[in-house]
């Protein structure tokens, strides 16, 4: 696996890329929010970065996508190319444990829930939530300031069509959450 001469250009890509932020989320990267799917070396040799878009028609990905040419190109690590998988689709599932902390601490309940199979052990009550079916409520979310349970949905739609905005009936606080997907 590992070639007599180490491709430094891909390490550095790699290392330059789990730094970009999420342009809607600053705290977390994309790396973290399994936008960045692959850094690798194409058939033709040419270095490669695949990512693979959040919610369809996410405002944000053009977005991304300018950001990781900018940061790329800032590290002199031109020439590569950007290609945009949608096969897996994205789901929340792939957002790290320690982004979900992050969210939380920036005042965004994470997706509570898992969309596959396998709970990953992130604190959260074990919810099964069935993507897409709209046969099932939400799982209501916990506070992410007080961690009550006793929240409300005020919207469907928070900040962004990413999130859902509910308020925290203990603390009164109203928070985006970000929907499970
Ligand atoms: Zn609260």
């Amino acid at each position: 696996m590992q070639a007599t001469t180490a491709d430094h250009a891909l390490e550095r890509a790699w290392a330059v890329l789990e730094s970009v932020p999420d342009p809607e989320i600053p705290v977390v990267s994309i790396r973290e929010l399994g936008i960045l799917r692959d850094v690798r070396r194409a058939a033709d040799g040419q270095l490669e970065v695949v990512i693979t878009p959040t919610y369809s028609g996410c405002p944000a990905m053009s977005q991304i996508a300018e950001d990781v040419a900018h940061a790329l190109d800032t590290a002199a690590l031109a020439p590569y190319r950007i290609e945009t998988t949608l096969s897996p689709a994205w789901t929340t599932d792939w957002i790290t444990d320690a982004a979900r902390e992050k969210l939380r601490a920036y005042g965004i309940a994470p997706p509570t829930g898992q969309c596959g199979s396998g709970a990953a052990a992130t604190g959260e009550q074990p919810v099964t939530f069935m993507p897409r079916s709209g046969a099932r409520p939400l799982p209501t979310p916990a506070c992410p300031r007080c961690g009550s349970q006793h929240t409300e949905r005020l919207a469907q739609f928070g900040s962004t069509a990413c999130k859902a905005l509910y308020r925290c009936l203990d603390c009164r606080e109203p928070f985006d959450y970000f929907k499970p997907y």
